[in-house]
């Protein structure tokens, strides 16, 4: 092993310069997919949302895609 190449825990694609905002994923979709496993399961516990759109959310469902 010579260098350490770190990968996206989510699609093991190889971190890059333009990866750096979204570490340790590999881009902005990843994080985003990660994060909403993240708020499925608490969404699970608490049971479920209201359904009238009541539920914040701070990015667009159309990235998860
Ligand atoms: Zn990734």
């Amino acid at each position: 092993m010579e260098t350490t190449q770190a990968t996206c825990p989510l699609c093991s694609s190889p971190l890059v310069a333009e990866s750096y905002p979204y570490r340790p994923f590999c881009s902005k979709r990843c994080k985003l997919v990660d994060l909403s496993k993240w708020l499925g399961e608490e969404y699970r516990i608490a049971g479920p949302p209201a359904g009238d759109g009541g539920v914040e959310r701070d990015f667009d469902e159309d990235e998860l895609l």
